[in-house]
């Protein structure tokens, strides 16, 4: 998938529509893999590393699936170029591969 360096979208800071720099993330800022009521389910079925690791009074946890998909999942980070304020994007899109133009 390509994708452009900039790109004009709203930022909450200036309260309107500006310039910003797209960017992809790669580590540290990046956003857990479940949405918040994903997190709760797991906390309650204790899915490996979440809650209550099937110690007792738990469920046993099902075995994650893994190599089941060829793809991942956007992580991008928008950077406004005006006020310098960055945020993350909402949702992610599956592609292989992610390039810049
Ligand atoms: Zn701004």
């Amino acid at each position: 998938m390509k994708q452009p360096k900039t790109t004009k979208r709203y930022c909450p800071k200036c309260k309107k529509a500006t310039e910003h720099k797209i960017t992809q993330v790669k580590s540290g800022s990046k956003r857990g893999t479940l949405k918040r009521g994903s997190i709760q389910r797991a906390q309650k079925r204790s899915v490996p590393g979440k809650g209550n690791k099937n110690r007792w009074g738990s469920k046993p946890a099902k075995p994650k699936r893994t190599g089941a998909k060829t793809s991942k999942k956007t992580n991008t980070k928008y950077t406004c170029n005006v006020c310098k304020k960055s945020t993350l994007q909402k949702k992610g899109i599956r592609t292989k591969k992610i390039e810049s133009e």
